[in-house]
């Protein structure tokens, strides 16, 4: 199922990641897709925000993988596999933080890896509008699993918008 929704500002689309890491419910997956610059740092930090982890969150392109303690022993895991070009190690760690039953993965560029990522998942794409450099059309493909959750977040943002 899909659902979508503007954000019209770096601060709309991290508290579109907020509100969402405020609902879910781990285990879950998050797969992020844009272009370079399309937002989907942006999207985790709010995540981890709304996680309860109130940190720095960066980019974790030179690393691969970073991983924040949040709230009630959630563990987020953030990969970033923009630099590699056969998964090989990181599919294990990858794996191995899907099975986790605490953890919320969110993985950028997961190309290299999508045969780790469970089908279940969500999948969330942030497309720029022509013209318009704040603005993005935020996809979500989400599981049936997900409803309510995706019922909740847009009650909650459109309960926060003006
Ligand atoms: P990615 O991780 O996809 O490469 P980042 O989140 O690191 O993207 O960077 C997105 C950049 O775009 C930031 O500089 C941010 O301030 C800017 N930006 C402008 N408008 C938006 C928006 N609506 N949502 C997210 N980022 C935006
Ligand atoms: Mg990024």
């Amino acid at each position: 199922m899909t659902w979508r929704t503007y954000s019209r500002s770096s601060a709309d689309t991290e508290n579109i990641g907020e509100q969402l890491g405020r609902l879910i419910n781990p285990p879950i997956v998050i797969e992020l897709r844009s272009d370079l610059g399309g937002g989907k740092t942006t999207f985790v930090r709010g995540l981890a925000k709304g996680l309860g982890y109130s940190g720095a969150v960066t980019s974790p392109t030179f690393t691969l993988s970073r991983e924040y303690r949040a709230k009630s022993g959630i563990k987020l895991y953030h990969f970033d596999l923009y630099r590699l070009t056969e998964s090989g190690v990181l599919a294990d760690q990858l794996a191995e933080a899907v099975a986790q039953p605490k953890a919320v993965v969110a993985i950028e560029w997961s190309d290299v890896a999508t045969d780790v990522l469970p089908g279940r998942r969500l999948i969330v794409e942030l497309q720029p509008a022509a013209g318009l450099p704040d603005e993005r059309l935020i996809t979500i493909d989400y599981p049936n699993q997900q409803v309510d959750l995706i019922q909740q977040l847009r009650n909650n943002l459109t309960a926060i918008k003006p």
